[in-house]
C-alpha cells in the first residue's frame, strides 16, 4: 500500500461578503487530492481537503516542501504498524522534516491540509465515516448521532441594513438553525448595538446570538465594544483583538465580562496554550475555535486538546471553525461542543452534504466512508477534476 500522487490546485471562492476586516473578493483555497494504490469498489482509494476558508491558497509550499517528502519516503515508512492503512501521524512526522520550530502559518495550511485528506482516504480504506475512525482512535469509541450546529451570517453587503438583516436571521432560523452569529466591527458602535439589539429581540434569547469582531479592534475600540456588549450575555463574543495580543484580551475580558469565543487564527499548540495562560480566559465561560485544516490537521489537534486539558479545558468548550465537513466529522469523532454552518456563503467549499439537514440546531451526521465530500455534487466536481 502507497501514497502514489499528491495533486493540489488552488481554487477562487468567489464571495461579495465583507467583515469588520476584509473583503473575499481575491480569496482563495488550497484543494488537495492524496491518490493511493489501494482499490475500493474497483477504483482508488483518492482522500480530499481544503484548507478551509479565510486563508489563502498555499499550493508553493506543497509543492516545493511537503508532497515532495511525502512521495520520496519508503513507502512503508508512512503505514501504520500493522501495514493495513496509512498513519497520518507518520505523513505528519515526515512532513515536518527539516522544518525549523516556530515560524508555524508559513506551512500549517499546507500541511493541515495534505494530513486532512489523508485521513480521508484512511476513513475510506477503513469502510467507516471519518468521525467514527476519530472516535476510535481518541474519544474511546463513542460518537453522538448528532451534532450541536450554529449558522454564521450577518455579514456586511452593499445595501444592507437591519431589516435584510433580520430576514437572513429568519430565514436561517427557518431553514433549522437556532443560535446565529453575526458579524460586528464593520460599522459604528451606535449602528452595531442597533443591529444586535434588533437581533436579540428577534431571537429572544440571548444564548441564541453571538457576535465576531474578526480580530478587527485597536485597544480603544476593543474597550468600547466591551462596554457596550457585556450587558446584552450573547451567546459569545468572538474574536474582539488581534488573535497575538493576549494582554489586550485580558483586558477586554475582564471590562467584557461575558463568554468570549477565539482561536480561529491560532496556528499551533504553543500560541493556544500562550492564549489559555495570557488571555484572560475562563474555562467555564469561554470558547475556543480552531481551525483543525489550517494548523497541522488532525493528529496535532489532538495534542493541542491534551495541553488544553491539562490547563482545565474540556472538549465541549471547543468550536472549531469552518463549517464544512472536515469540521463536522472531527466535532463529533472528538466529542467537541459544536460544529459552524454558513450555507451558501463561500460557494462549492460551504456547508455539509447536498442532502445534510438542520433540526432545531443539530445536524445528523453523514454515513458515506471518509469525509464525505462525494455527497457534496459541486464541490465533488471540483475535487475530481484533479484526478
Ligand atoms: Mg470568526
Amino acid at each position: 500500500m502507497r501514497i502514489v500522487d499528491i495533486r493540489e490546485t488552488a481554487v477562487a471562492l468567489n464571495s461579495s461578503l465583507r467583515n469588520a476586516v476584509f473583503d473575499f473578493s481575491e480569496m482563495t483555497t488550497s484543494v488537495v487530492a492524496v491518490i493511493t494504490d489501494v482499490i475500493r469498489e474497483g477504483r482508488p482509494v483518492i482522500g480530499y481537503a481544503f484548507n478551509s476558508t479565510g486563508r489563502y491558497a498555499c499550493g508553493a509550499q506543497m509543492r516545493a516542501r511537503f508532497i515532495p517528502r511525502v512521495l520520496k519516503a519508503a513507502p512503508d515508512s508512512l503505514l501504520a504498524p500493522d501495514g493495513r492503512n496509512l498513519d497520518p501521524e507518520r505523513v505528519l512526522g515526515c512532513m515536518m522534516q527539516r522544518e525549523k520550530p516556530g515560524g508555524h502559518t508559513e506551512r500549517s495550511v499546507a500541511i493541515g491540509t495534505i494530513e486532512v485528506a489523508v485521513w480521508d482516504a484512511v476513513a475510506k480504506i477503513e469502510g467507516k465515516p471519518l468521525y467514527r475512525v476519530l472516535a476510535d482512535r481518541y474519544n474511546g469509541g463513542v460518537a453522538p448521532e448528532r451534532i450541536a450546529c450554529y449558522v454564521g451570517g450577518g455579514w456586511y453587503e452593499p445595501g444592507k441594513g437591519i431589516p435584510e438583516l433580520l430576514d437572513e436571521i429568519r430565514a436561517k432560523f427557518d431553514e433549522g438553525y437556532d443560535v446565529m452569529k453575526i458579524k460586528v466591527g464593520g460599522a459604528t458602535l451606535d449602528e452595531d448595538v442597533r443591529r444586535v439589539e434588533a437581533a436579540l429581540d428577534f431571537v429572544g434569547d440571548s444564548g441564541r446570538l453571538a457576535v465576531d469582531a474578526n480580530a478587527g479592534f485597536d485597544r480603544a475600540r476593543a474597550l468600547a465594544y466591551a462596554q457596550a456588549f457585556g450587558r446584552y450575555r450573547l451567546k459569545w463574543f468572538e474574536e474582539p483583538t488581534d488573535p497575538l495580543d493576549y494582554a489586550l484580551l485580558a483586558e477586554f475580558s475582564d471590562r467584557y465580562g461575558a463568554p468570549i469565543g477565539t482561536g480561529e487564527n491560532l496556528f499551533s499548540t504553543q500560541d493556544v496554550v500562550n492564549l489559555l495562560r495570557f488571555g484572560g480566559l475562563q474555562p467555564e465561560r469561554d470558547f475556543i475555535q480552531t481551525d483543525v485544516p489550517q494548523s497541522y490537521g488532525i493528529v496535532q489537534f489532538s495534542r493541542t486538546l491534551a495541553a488544553m486539558r491539562a490547563l482545565g479545558w474540556s472538549r465541549e468548550r471547543v468550536f472549531p471553525h469552518g463549517g464544512n465537513q472536515m469540521t463536522l466529522h472531527i466535532v463529533a469523532g472528538f466529542g467537541l461542543g459544536g460544529c459552524e454552518a454558513y450555507p451558501g456563503v463561500f460557494g462549492a467549499f460551504a456547508g455539509f452534504a447536498d442532502d445534510a439537514r438542520v433540526a432545531d440546531g443539530w445536524l445528523a451526521l453523514p454515513q458515506r466512508p471518509g469525509i464525505g465530500f462525494e455527497g457534496q455534487n459541486a464541490l465533488y466536481a471540483l475535487m475530481k477534476q484533479m484526478t
